[in-house]
């Protein structure tokens, strides 16, 4: 089997220039030398940690690696080529990497042919050296804008970065520097075109909209590792959502870090000459004439088929930061039929001390009245929320005021979880001051109000009747655990309505991927059980 180059010790490569663009990478003498040779080529293996977003770049690396002539694996074991997508959103994730040297100094020693390649949020502008330390079975180390050009880099043959990237170049974050080639508008268009994303799901598809983050966080590695925002052309993602819609798909959710401030970057043009409308929260932007998400939802719901139904059945977007949520967004939410009745809205604090040191310029009073605005324009919209315990200075009085935010809200799902200090952010300068054992006992305490809350959101959907896209079959039939089992045989299968919520039911495998109506019969804080209707 042909192997893959000996890859440079990053260790000895000098960091890249702060703030300077840098001359398109040039291939060594390694790859050139791989690069001849045509015997079989490697399988590999992505393991991808974290967002959707990841998810959606590992689609894409994997989709490069299959079209260059690669092969996937079966898993890490069987693997040639193993590329990790990593995390760096809180300590534990990047301790999931590291705990796994291990086994890949094992799987290498047996392999010497196996290459490792590390991706992602871990792998930052400033920390190329340390990254060597910490990583020791890591070859090749690529920075999120780095991604397009992974079977480039490997030497593999034939592969041009889709789009021509032309380089990186670099910007200052803070006190740190990060690279912004992070997909350049041609890069993503021209892979879709090309047909290298390899997509996890035929039902449902990631559509990324915007990169990078230019928030003002003080806890989050983000900005830092993805650099600031970059807005994808309106009519490339309408391009790509027209073909997610000629395949079938039924679901698409728009992806960014923030995709609420899409387009801001974008040059000013005739046709969005009606908008621009300040936000009510948060630094102020010009907008005017941009394209803006309100824009974009409006132009994708308006991919009808024949009957005049949305192409595209399903729209969902992750994430939003309140900053950006205007009314003319929420009109958008209401007006267009394919969005769904859900909107993931991160608050990370009820307290206004906890969310003015996180910087996120917003109080608790404001994001209850933006709660408000978006329930009196769509009324039953499900909303979900990420909280952050134990930030910096948090007292119980401060974490009190957030359980008291959750029970006034009544979210329908809470991601939480304990602050984690990220080196060079402006939080890592603050004290961490809540013991590990108090955040724990804080998260675990919220855990338990917001599964009270789902408990009772969720009985209220008992005897309902709600639309369900079936995502999914377990192997085995049914045993009795679903509502509608003891008539309906069939397997279980499982799938979401459009609120969002975790539905299960009974019914035959050829549902995957259909739209069904479920009348619920039995509730629970994470999940509902139905019986499907004729
Ligand atoms: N952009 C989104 C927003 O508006 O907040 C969130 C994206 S971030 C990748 C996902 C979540 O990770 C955040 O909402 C926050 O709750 C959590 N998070 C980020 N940094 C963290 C840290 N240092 N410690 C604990 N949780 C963190
Ligand atoms: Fe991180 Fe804040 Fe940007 Fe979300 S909005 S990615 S939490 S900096």
């Amino acid at each position: 089997m042909r192997q893959l180059p000996v890859l440079e010790p990053l260790s000895a490569a000098p960091p890249p220039p702060p703030l300077a663009p840098r001359a398109a990478t040039a291939p060594d003498a390694h790859i050139a030398e791989f690069a001849t040779e045509d015997t079989v080529l490697p399988r590999f293996h992505v393991w991808t940690l974290g967002c959707q977003m990841n998810r959606s770049d590992s689609e894409e690396m994997a989709g490069a690696l299959l079209a260059s002539g690669c092969s996937e694996a079966a898993g890490m074991e069987t693997a040639d080529l193993i590329v990790i997508n990593s995390c760096a959103i809180r300590e534990a994730a990047e301790q999931k990497i590291i705990g796994r040297m291990g086994v890949l100094a094992r799987l290498k020693s047996a392999n010497p042919a196996l290459r490792v390649v590390l991706t992602g949020c871990s792998v930052r502008a400033d920390e190329t050296i340390d990254l060597h330390r910490r990583y020791p079975q890591v070859d090749l180390f690529l920075r999120p804008d780095e991604e397009p050009e992974l079977a480039a880099r490997l030497g593999l043959a034939g592969f041009t970065t889709p789009g021509g990237l032309g380089g990186p170049s670099f910007a200052r974050v803070g006190r740190g520097t990060a690279a912004t080639a992070d997909r350049l508008p041609g890069t993503r268009a021209a892979a879709v075109e090309s047909e290298r994303v390899a997509r996890g799901s035929t039902i449902s598809a990631w559509l990324p909209i915007i990169y990078g983050c230019d928030k003002t966080c003080t806890y989050c590695i983000v900005p830092f590792s993805r650099g600031p925002e970059r807005s994808r052309p309106f009519d490339q993602i309408l391009d790509e959502a027209r073909s997610l819609a000629a395949a079938g798909y039924q679901e698409v959710t728009l992806l960014g870090q923030n995709v609420n401030s899409y387009g801001h970057d974008l040059p000013p043009e005739e046709r969005f000459a009606g908008q621009g409308e300040q936000r009510r929260l948060g630094r102020d932007l010009d907008l005017r004439g941009r394209p803006d998400m309100a824009a974009l939802l409006r132009a994708i719901d308006g991919l009808r088929t024949a009957d005049g139904l949305p192409a595209i059945p399903r729209l969902r977007f992750v994430t939003s930061h309140p900053w950006d949520l205007t009314d003319r967004l929420i009109a958008a939410m209401a007006e267009c039929p394919s969005v769904c009745e859900h909107l993931h809205l991160p608050v990370q604090s009820g307290d206004d001390g906890v969310l003015r040191r996180m910087g996120r310029q917003y109080t608790a009073e404001a994001y209850l009245s933006l709660v408000e605005r978006l329930r009196d324009a769509i009324p039953g919209i499900s909303l979900s929320t990420d909280v952050i315990c134990g930030f910096s200075g948090e007292s119980d009085a401060a974490f009190q005021a957030t359980l008291s935010l959750m029970e006034r809200v009544g979210f329908d799902q809470v991601f939480a979880a304990a602050f984690s200090v990220r080196p060079g952010t402006p939080a890592a300068r603050l004290p961490d001051d809540v013991p590990p054992a108090e955040k724990r006992a804080r998260l675990n305490r919220l855990l338990d109000v917001q599964e009270s809350i789902s408990l009772e959101r969720n009985a209220a959907w008992l005897g309902r009747t709600t639309e369900v896209l079936v995502d999914s079959v377990r192997a085995e039939p049914s045993h009795g655990h679903d509502a509608s089992s003891a008539e309906t045989p069939g397997c279980r299968l499982t799938g979401r309505n459009r609120e969002h919520r975790l539905v299960h039911l009974t019914g035959p495998p050829e549902l995957v991927g259909r739209r069904v109506d479920v009348r619920i019969e039995r509730t629970g804080p994470y999940a509902l059980n139905g019986r499907l209707l004729a």
